[in-house]
């Protein structure tokens, strides 16, 4: 009978352990710098109620039309969907917890969002987001604030230069009269629309502008904008924005057309772009939701934030060729099985104790087949407790690189007392780093 084969499920990657440094490198970095800006990280569940999203995300959204993975709970008939984004559900927890009771909040979470689009590159239907919500401030300082955080993350991540846009979605008085403006626009130009723009032209025109279609370029171009109807308030806010990020030295470019896929925006939007990743070059997209906490049954309270694609953000890491190397173990030790192993496996401990990353060999084998496994290992320094060595006491350690900037301890393989062992290795190794 054939094997079956198991595969993973079709846009849903395994992160393989040699991707492992990368992600965690990526992840810890970025923390670092949340919490210089005095974020705290917040997880919730991975399935939400899908009242959650159709309400938080809004129904006429890309997301809710035709991306979320909803199904019903057979035990007891619940609609539940696997989060697309954390936003709306960051902000259930919220509301749910009572956390703007009397204050603000500024929060941050990272995990997977599911969403069933055509996997491509920089594409998947499980994928990782990492973001941030400062809830409960009016903005635009902290809207600025969020910008210079996330400049200040891509300098310690090392994507190189990104392009950052930004526009605003004004307040919604002024977003209806724009609407209106467009709908009549669009109205006149219908020959012109495909059938997504037709499908939007009532439900949600401001979406139409977002069109990736080439023949539908032109028109929109020469679309209505909104930053015609802005009224003094939403001006002042895009202009003080304007002048605190200036002032922060970081560029950016107004952006008339950026809109965003999600409903709840209001004021502020943004997005950090690479011309290195081809088409899906969108590294990081936010702005500001003060409608959403009430949509979702709180007291009113305004929001501002982003999320960053991590598969995006790593893969422009590569791209620039910017991957931390991160070896895997310090210590190799091979012996030769019997009261030697246990030699080596207690002298694995002593090493761990002292903080060093140690892989005792496993088994028995030829001390040769065991350097060839030591060499791989991509240890700095291989430890042989051999019968011979015991015998006296002993254990002798020997390098396994050469550092060209560094004179290396045990360059040539030299006898230490197996008591004085680990503390000579673990002061060698500190040399190194
Ligand atoms: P796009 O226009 O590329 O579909 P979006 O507007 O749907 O993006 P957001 O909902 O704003 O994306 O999500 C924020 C970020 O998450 C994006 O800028 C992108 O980096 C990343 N992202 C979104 N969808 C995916 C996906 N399917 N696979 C990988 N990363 C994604
Ligand atoms: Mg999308």
């Amino acid at each position: 009978m054939a094997k079956e084969k198991f595969t993973g499920v079709k846009g849903m990657n395994d992160m393989l352990p040699q991707d492992a440094p990368i992600w965690q490198h990526v992840v810890s970095t970025a923390v670092e710098v949340l919490e210089r800006y005095g974020y705290q990280e917040i997880r919730t569940p991975i399935l939400e109620n899908t009242r959650v999203f159709t309400r938080g995300v809004g129904e006429v959204t890309d997301i809710v039309e035709k991306e979320m993975y909803s199904f019903t709970d057979s035990m007891n008939g619940d609609q539940l969907t696997l989060r697309p984004e954390c936003t709306s559900a960051v902000v259930r927890a919220v509301n749910e917890h009572n956390l703007l009771y009397g204050t603000t909040q500024r929060l941050w979470y990272w995990g997977p969002m599911f969403r069933h689009e055509r996997p491509q590159r920089g594409r998947y239907r499980q994928f990782h987001q990492l973001g941030a919500e400062a809830l409960g401030m009016e903005g635009p300082d902290v809207d600025a604030e969020i910008i210079m955080m996330l400049a200040r993350m891509w300098k310690a991540l090392g994507v190189g230069p990104v392009k950052l846009e930004m526009n605003t979605l004004g307040a919604q008085e002024e977003r209806a009269k724009h609407r209106e403006a467009l709908i009549a626009y669009f109205e006149a130009n219908k020959d012109v629309l495909d059938d997504d723009a037709k499908r939007r032209l009532y439900t949600n025109p401001l979406r139409i502008l977002d069109t990736k279609n080439p023949d539908m370029q032109a028109l929109v171009e020469a679309a209505p904008k909104l930053l015609d109807f802005l009224g003094d308030e939403s001006r002042a806010f895009l202009n003080r924005l304007e002048e605190l990020v200036s002032a922060a030295g970081i560029e950016y470019e107004i952006n008339p057309r950026l809109v965003r896929g999600l409903d709840y925006y209001n004021h502020t939007v943004f997005e950090w772009i690479t011309d290195k990743l081809g088409a899906q070059g969108t590294i990081c997209g936010g702005g500001r939701y003060d409608p959403l906490v009430e949509m979702l049954g709180g007291k009113p309270a305004p929001g501002v934030g982003f999320a960053m694609g991590l598969e995006r953000v790593i893969e422009l890491m590569r791209e620039v060729g910017n991957v931390p190397v991160r070896t895997q173990t310090d210590v190799y030790v091979v012996h030769h099985g019997g009261e030697t192993q246990k030699a080596a496996l207690l002298l694995g401990e002593s090493l761990r104790d002292l903080g060093v990353r140690v892989i005792v060999h496993p088994g028995t084998a030829s001390i040769k087949s065991q350097m060839k496994k030591a060499d791989g290992s991509g240890a700095e320094f291989v430890v042989f407790a051999t019968e011979d060595e015991m015998a006296e006491g002993c254990v002798s350690v020997k390098a396994l690189r050469e550092h060209a900037d560094r004179t290396v301890a045990f360059a040539q393989q030299q006898k230490v007392a197996v008591s004085e062992a680990a503390r000579t290795i673990a002061e060698a190794l500190a040399a190194l780093r």
